[in-house]
C-alpha cells in the first residue's frame, strides 16, 4: 500500500459510505479482533459500517465490544446480500482468497464497491482495489493498527478499538510467543494497553473460560497424540463419535494442535477433525523453524496459510487421511529427517 493508495482512501473516506467489513470463514480472535476494530475506528466518521462473517464464531470471543451487532451470513444470507449489494467500501480481513469465505463469494466477487484487503496470508490473490497485504505481518490486527497509523488517526484509537486488536494479536501469535512477534508487536501492544485495552482481562475472557467437557475432550486428544520420531512429526484425531461424546461445541479444539509442537524434538504437527456436518475432515498443521506447512497444506490439503500455521481438510474417511499424511512425510524427508 503505497501512499496514492493511502491518499486514495483518505478521499474515499473523507465522505460517509457505506462499509462492509468480512473477515474469514470460521473467523477466528483476529478475524473478529480486526473487524471489530476497524469498526470502532471507522464508525467514528459517520459511516455505516456492517461487519458479515460468513460463519459463527467460538462463544470465547462473543464479549468483544459490539460483537453482538456482527451478522452471520449463513443464518441470514438475504438480509446480507442486500448489505453487500448496497456497499460502496468492502473490507476484506484476514484472508487472501475470496474462497475463503465460503457461500459469500459468488456475490462478493461479482459486487462493483471498492474492495480493500487487509491480510497476511502468504500467495494472496489479486481481487481488491486495494491491497494491503504483508506476510511478515504478525496479524491482521496489527495491519489495521498500521492502517490507521498510515491514515494518520492513531489519535482516534479508544479503548475499543484497543481491545479489539489487542486480542487478535494475542491470539495469533500464541500469546506473543511466535516468531512472527516483533518489537514494533510489542510497541503496538504497549500502546494498545496505554489506550484502555485491560490485558489481564482479555487473556481471561480467552483462555479461562473452559468447560469441563472441553477439558476432558483434550484429555481424549492427548491420548490419541501419535509421534513419528523418524519425521520430528506428531499428529492426532478427534472423530465424530469421540466430539459427540465430550458435547463438542465450535472452538473447543482451537489450540490442541500446539500440544505436539510441545514435545521435545518434534518440528511438525497435525491435528484431523472429523466432520459429518461439512462431510470432511479437517486438518490444522503447525511448524517450527522453515518447515512450510502453507506449502504441504497447499499440495495435499486444499488449503494454505503461513510458513508455521496452516489448515486444509481432506474429503478421504479419518483413517485413510492419516494413510495420506504418512504416506507423504517421505518427501520431506530433507526437511524433517533428524
Ligand atoms: P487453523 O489451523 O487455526 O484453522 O488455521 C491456521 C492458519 O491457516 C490460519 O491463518 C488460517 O486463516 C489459515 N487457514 C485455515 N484453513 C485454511 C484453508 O482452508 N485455506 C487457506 N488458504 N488458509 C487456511
Ligand atoms: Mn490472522
Amino acid at each position: 500500500m503505497n501512499k496514492d493508495d493511502i491518499n486514495s482512501i483518505k478521499t474515499l473516506l473523507s465522505s460517509p459510505k457505506a462499509i462492509v467489513i468480512i473477515p474469514h470463514k470460521n473467523p477466528d480472535g483476529d478475524a473478529i479482533g480486526s473487524s471489530l476494530g476497524l469498526y470502532h475506528y471507522l464508525k467514528q466518521f459517520n459511516h455505516n459500517v456492517i461487519i458479515i462473517a460468513p460463519n459463527d464464531y467460538p462463544d470465547f470471543l462473543k464479549w468483544m465490544p459490539a460483537e453482538a451487532s456482527i451478522l452471520k451470513y449463513d443464518n441470514q444470507k438475504e438480509n446480507c446480500d442486500a448489505v453487500i449489494t448496497n456497499a460502496d467500501l468492502i473490507f476484506t480481513l484476514d484472508f487472501n482468497a475470496l474462497s475463503r469465505i465460503g457461500d459469500m463469494e459468488a456475490i462478493v466477487s461479482h459486487s462493483e464497491a471498492v474492495k480493500i484487503m487487509i491480510d497476511h496470508h502468504q500467495q494472496p490473490d489479486d481481487y481488491a482495489t486495494y491491497m494491503y497485504s504483508d506476510v511478515s505481518m504478525s496479524s491482521t490486527c496489527e495491519m489495521v493498527f498500521n492502517f490507521i497509523e498510515m491514515l494518520d488517526d492513531l489519535d482516534k484509537i479508544n479503548s475499543d478499538i484497543a481491545t479489539c486488536l489487542y486480542t487478535g494479536i494475542m491470539t495469533d501469535t500464541g500469546s506473543f510467543r511466535f516468531p512472527s512477534t516483533t518489537s514494533k508487536t510489542h510497541n503496538i501492544i504497549g500502546q494498545l494497553i496505554k489506550k484502555g485495552a485491560n490485558n489481564a482481562d482479555i487473556h481471561n475472557q480467552i483462555y479461562d473460560t473452559n468447560s469441563y467437557a472441553r477439558l476432558q475432550l483434550l484429555g481424549r486428544a492427548l491420548s490419541n497424540l501419535k509421534v513419528i520420531p523418524e519425521y520430528r512429526t506428531a499428529y492426532i484425531t478427534l472423530s465424530q463419535e469421540e466430539l459427540n461424546a465430550f458435547d463438542f461445541k465450535k472452538g473447543d479444539t482451537e489450540g490442541f494442535v500446539n500440544y505436539g509442537l510441545s514435545l521435545k524434538g518434534i518440528i511438525f504437527a497435525a491435528i484431523f477433525i472429523e466432520s459429518h456436518q461439512d462431510e470432511i475432515i479437517k486438518i490444522s498443521l503447525r511448524s517450527k523453524g522453515d518447515f512450510s506447512v502453507n506449502e504441504v497444506s497447499r499440495t495435499h490439503f486444499q488449503g494454505g496459510g503461513h510458513t508455521n500455521a496452516a489448515g486444509g481438510k481432506s474429503e478421504l474417511s479419518l483413517s485413510k487421511t492419516i494413510d495420506k499424511f504418512i504416506s507423504i512425510l517421505p518427501q520431506y524427508k530433507k526437511d524433517l529427517n533428524p
